[in-house]
This record gives C-alpha cells, sequence and structure tokens, in this order.
C-alpha cells in the first residue's frame, strides 16, 4: 500500500487553477523526487499535501497512511506523520542552533496538550543528540545564532528542526538545495541520504535534477501543474526531459 497517494488534485488559489489533477504516490521507505521549472507548480503541491498556506483543493483526493487527508488542518497532518522543510528555510534567527532545536520542546508541549484531546502525539522522531551525530556541523555551533550560519548549515538546522517532530513518516523537502555551493548542495544530498536510510520516507522537491536523481529512488516530472513523466532514476535519466526541466 502506498504510504501517500495523491488521485487527480486541482488546486486553486483564488481563481487560478495551479495544480490541473495531480496523481503520484511514494511507498513506505522510498526516496521519491518531484522536479519541474520554475512556476511548475512544485511547492503548490507540497502545500496541497502539508495543508501549510493551503490553496483550495477543488476536486481529487491525498492519502496518507491509511487516512483520506484532503481537507485536514496542517496541525492534524503534522501531527500524523508528515515533516515539511519548507523552501526558504524559516528559522529563528536570532535564537542558537541549540534553541531552534529546542523550540520543538515547547511545540511537544502544545502536542501533549492536543494529546490529551485524543488527536494524538508521542516522542520526537530524533532526539538532539542524534541530529548532532547526522549533522556535525550543527554540534560545532550550537551556540551560534541560526542568523549568522551559512546557507547550508541552515538548511540542515531547518532539516534538523523537522526531524523533531513526533510520530514522523513522510518528510517534504522543498528545495533543499536551492542557492548553495555545489559541495554543500552534496553534504545536504548526503544528509538526506542517511535519513532516508533510517526508514523514513522522503519527497524531495528539486530544480537540482542532477542532485536529486543522485538522492532519489524514483521521481515525477510536474509542467504546469500537471505531471507529464514518472519513472525509475534510471528511466528519468534516459529520457529527453530537457524542456521540463532546468538542466
Ligand atoms: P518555484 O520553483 O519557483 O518555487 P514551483 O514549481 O514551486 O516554483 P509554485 O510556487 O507552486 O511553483 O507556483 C505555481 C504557480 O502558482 C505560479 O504561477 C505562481 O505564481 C502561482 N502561485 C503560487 N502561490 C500563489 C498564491 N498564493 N496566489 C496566487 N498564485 C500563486
Amino acid at each position: 500500500m502506498s504510504l501517500l497517494e495523491l488521485d487527480g488534485v486541482h488546486a486553486y488559489y483564488g481563481p487560478s487553477h495551479i495544480l490541473r489533477g495531480v496523481s503520484f504516490d511514494i511507498d513506505e521507505g522510498e526516496v521519491v523526487t518531484l522536479l519541474g521549472r520554475n512556476g511548475a507548480g512544485k511547492t503548490t503541491t507540497v502545500r496541497s499535501i502539508a495543508g501549510t498556506e493551503p490553496p483550495a483543493i477543488r476536486s481529487g483526493s491525498i492519502r496518507f497512511d491509511g487516512d483520506d487527508i484532503t481537507d485536514w488542518p496542517a496541525d492534524n497532518i503534522a501531527m500524523g506523520g508528515i515533516g515539511v522543510v519548507p523552501e526558504g528555510r524559516r528559522l529563528f534567527t536570532e535564537l542558537t542552533v541549540e534553541e531552534n532545536l529546542e523550540m520543538s520542546k515547547i511545540t511537544r508541549g502544545w502536542w501533549n496538550t492536543i494529546r490529551r484531546g485524543g488527536l494524538g502525539g508521542g516522542e520526537s522522531t530524533m532526539s538532539i543528540d542524534e541530529l548532532y551525530d547526522l549533522f556535525p556541523r550543527l554540534d560545532e555551533r550550537r551556540t551560534q545564532q541560526a542568523g549568522t550560519l551559512s546557507g547550508g548549515e541552515q538548511q540542515m538546522l531547518s532539516i534538523a528542526r523537522t526531524l523533531r517532530l513526533p510520530n514522523l513518516k513522510l518528510l517534504l523537502l522543498d528545495e533543499p538545495t536551492e542557492g548553495l555551493a555545489p559541495q554543500i548542495v552534496k553534504a545536504v544530498g548526503d544528509s538526506i541520504t542517511e535519513i532516508a536510510d533510517q526508514g523514513l520516507t522522503v519527497l524531495l522537491i528539486e530544480q537540482n535534477v542532477r542532485e536529486a536523481l543522485r538522492i532519489a529512488d524514483r521521481g515525477y516530472v510536474l509542467d504546469q501543474g500537471d505531471i507529464v513523466y514518472g519513472g525509475t532514476v534510471d528511466e528519468l535519466e534516459s529520457e529527453d526531459l530537457d524542456e521540463y526541466l532546468v538542466v
């Protein structure tokens, strides 16, 4: 059974019809990449799944882990096990690395309150020490203000913070390598592989085709709000998809 399944999703911002029947699925344990040019609808797909700043879904459905989550509010989707690393990182720039990771304690308190209402909750997916093992650069910079980190380090912190969510089953990464220098792109990519090796399912949104195909098992290509191609990494590499991608 698929962990995530989008079936014919049509999403709108006001009158603008952005997603035009998007269908794809991800099995448990897979790393799947969603590729496409600027404006193809990648972020809109992430927001449709996660319910954050959501476009209106007028038809189609999104199923996750056996539930129809199409109309669920963002908090319930997060509690159900979908974590988002948003485009642009959105850290608490005045706080230190460690404080950013600890912020999830506050969030967790809030979660526990909700849990008393019977909506679920639980332990963080990874402890702060486990995160420092995964991201040694963050370990070295525990007391540094997040706003003074390099772009790559900020991206690592943004990913690490999301891994503090309880019950995480699916990680949505929205262009994690955007704006990073090549050797940092590789470091972030390697971290994503390591996270996947620990059993997390990953949807990786990327414009960086080469890096995405290095990390993923399978991929889809989105163009003008529609999936125009889907296949294994080998299939994607052998197809001529240049017109849909930044290459
Ligand atoms: P990028 O790589 O540039 O982030 P993307 O593939 O993620 O591109 P989206 O951000 O999903 O693309 O945008 C798809 C289309 O939806 C674009 O034409 C964009 O202008 C439009 N759009 C995005 N957000 C809104 C909004 N809040 N209101 C109206 N239109 C929007």
